[in-house]
């Protein structure tokens, strides 16, 4: 393979620049799945395959209903120890709050508030998309607790051969996955 002198400078670019971490919010930091079941006051059947409505036996309109208020989205409790961990990659990398809103406007402004509250020196840090993979680059690493996000910024990585690029999934009832957000961030900070 003819590797060009743009690409040698390029790669040495990439190597050098800080790397952005693109941190989901829901299932990675945040206890949606708790919230919503305390809500909702009915456990839910995990099905890796069907959408979470499915797992409370609810259509999706219904479900969705019990989260569309901006207090829903506020109140929302941590996972233990989130935060020392989100400091930690702080220190190395660029870290971005990175969430896809639910279809009430009110679930923006509240977990907008949430960073504001638990994060208040990432306060300014945030993207709230429904098309993350969008925001693939080469110094890119995407946190995400659902296989089904982790594997459309796959194929964008693969697309746009950024090499550098990594998705990390952490492990969850409703996935495969054998790291926490603990070990992913030790084997990002050693
Ligand atoms: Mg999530």
């Amino acid at each position: 393979m003819h590797i060009s002198n743009t690409d040698k400078t390029r790669s040495i670019e990439d190597s050098m620049a800080i790397q952005i971490i693109y941190l989901d919010m829901d299932g990675v930091l945040f206890d949606f799945v708790g919230s919503v079941t305390k809500k909702i006051e009915q456990l839910p059947e995990i099905d890796l395959k069907k959408p979470i409505h499915k797992w409370f036996g609810m259509s999706a309109t219904k479900f969705w209903k019990y989260t569309d208020t901006m207090e829903f989205w506020t109140n929302m409790g941590l996972y233990p120890g989130v935060k020392t961990l989100v400091e930690r990659l702080n220190i190395k990398y660029k870290v971005y709050f990175c969430s896809t809103p639910t279809l009430c406007p009110y679930s923006v402004s509240g977990k907008l508030f949430a960073i504001q509250k638990h994060f208040p020196g990432l306060h300014r840090n945030f993207v709230f998309t429904p098309a993350k993979e969008l925001l693939v680059d080469n110094n890119t690493i995407f946190i995400d607790d659902r296989f089904q996000v982790t594997e459309k910024i796959d194929l964008m990585i693969k697309k746009n051969n950024c090499y550098n690029a990594k998705t990390f999934l952490v492990k969850r009832a409703w996935n495969r996955s054998q790291n926490t957000f603990e070990d992913i961030v030790n084997m990002l900070t050693r």
